[in-house]
């Protein structure tokens, strides 16, 4: 209750920003100085010589934030290492309320949003030694669950939305020789405002190992997929779904929540550039989708009467988990580089948008 609480004050929608660190080969560009900077709660763009603008967040996480398990690192005795892994957890401090309040009976949807190479698919997916938003939900989902007096069944599905159209990421794969596009999916809205994926995979896991293999074929598949559309998988929205089915003992009902993670496509401006053809197809897909899913997070924030769902599939899919009895996370990314102010500015202007 007190956590309940806790969430309640914070809001159902928390924005969050992640400075993404310089690359080692970009690090020439810190000579001329990042024109990002940022304390806990804010981040400042330089825009000039004289001129900077602010932008407030929930919280905003540093270059040096990282998501890699504190045990690991705890010995350290340099002081500058210990600043920085002191904030090891910091990104995962932010999701694991959103886990806990899942098992409580929210739905919930974590967005990593941004230009394409800032971090999206780093924040989420992780790397081997520093497993991302998607791998440790899971853990702390199975865990968490374990520690409760209640039982759950979860299941695990992963799609993309690639151009429009829905594609399951877990459809066994055939030969080669076969078609490796997985067939388009539909949705189906009941008058209640359920929404379904029909035919949507979704495999029972009974444990981390389960649910991790699946993702690791999941985002095999889009791979795949991506390479065979000679997409990029930066033109398309990657969703992992885990539902958790409640069974009350004595009442012998059944309620079901879902926990979404998604890695967004890249947010970065088509129209801004030269691209023409297929890519400025695919690039515009993904634009008109991120601005319907700013559309529909500034009017939940605002408290409209009307919620704009219908204007893109992506906000068609997350209908009935987006609102009142849903969390959100969304987690912005940036680029400290020079060369990307542009968009710094826009993907700081969308996170102002749904703040
Ligand atoms: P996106 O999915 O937004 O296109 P990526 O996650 O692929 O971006 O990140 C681009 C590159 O930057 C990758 O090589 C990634 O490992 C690295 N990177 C991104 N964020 C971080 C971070 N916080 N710490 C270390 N490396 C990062
Ligand atoms: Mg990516």
């Amino acid at each position: 209750q007190a956590l309940n609480d806790f969430l309640d004050l914070k809001g159902n929608i928390r924005v969050l920003c992640r400075i993404r660190p310089m690359a080692p080969r970009e690090e020439i560009f810190l000579l001329q100085g990042s024109v990002v900077a940022g304390d806990s709660n804010n981040v400042f763009l330089k825009l000039g010589e004289s001129k900077s603008k602010r932008y407030s967040f929930d919280t905003v996480f540093h270059p040096g934030s990282s998501q890699g398990y504190a045990k690991f690192v705890e010995k350290k005795e340099n002081f500058h290492e210990i600043d920085f892994l002191a904030r090891d957890e910091e990104v995962f401090s932010e999701v694991e309320p959103v886990i806990k309040s899942a098992l409580d009976g929210y739905n919930a949807c974590i967005f990593a949003y941004g230009q394409t190479g800032t971090g999206k698919t780093f924040t989420m997916e992780g790397k081997d030694n520093c497993p991302g938003v998607v791998p440790r939900a899971i853990e702390a989902l199975f865990k968490q669950a374990e520690d409760s007096n209640h039982a759950f069944l979860f299941t695990f599905s992963m799609l993309e939305i690639y151009m429009g159209n829905l594609r399951d990421l877990l459809v066994p794969q055939m030969k080669k020789s076969m078609n490796p596009m997985p067939p388009c999916l539909t949705i189906k809205t009941d008058p209640k405002g359920g929404i379904e994926i029909e035919n949507l995979i979704a495999i029972r896991v009974n444990d981390f190992n389960q649910a991790k293999r699946l993702y690791v074929l999941g985002n095999r598949l889009r791979s795949t997929a991506s390479t065979n559309s000679n997409a990029t998988s930066s033109r398309s929205h990657c969703l992992t779904r885990i539902t958790m089915t409640f069974i009350h003992a004595l009442e012998r009902h059944r309620e079901t929540n879902k926990i979404w993670m998604i890695d967004l496509g890249g947010s970065e401006r088509v129209l801004k550039t030269k691209t023409r053809g297929k890519r400025f197809d695919e690039g515009k897909a993904i634009n008109l989708s991120l601005s319907a899913l700013g559309d529909v997070i500034s009017a939940l924030q605002r408290r409209r009467s009307h919620i704009p769902y219908r204007n893109s599939k992506l906000t068609q899919v997350l209908r009935d988990s987006l609102g009142e009895d849903s969390k959100t996370l969304m987690l912005v990314h940036v680029s400290p580089k020079e060369e990307d102010l542009c968009e710094t500015v826009c993907s700081l202007g969308f996170a102002t948008r749904v703040k």
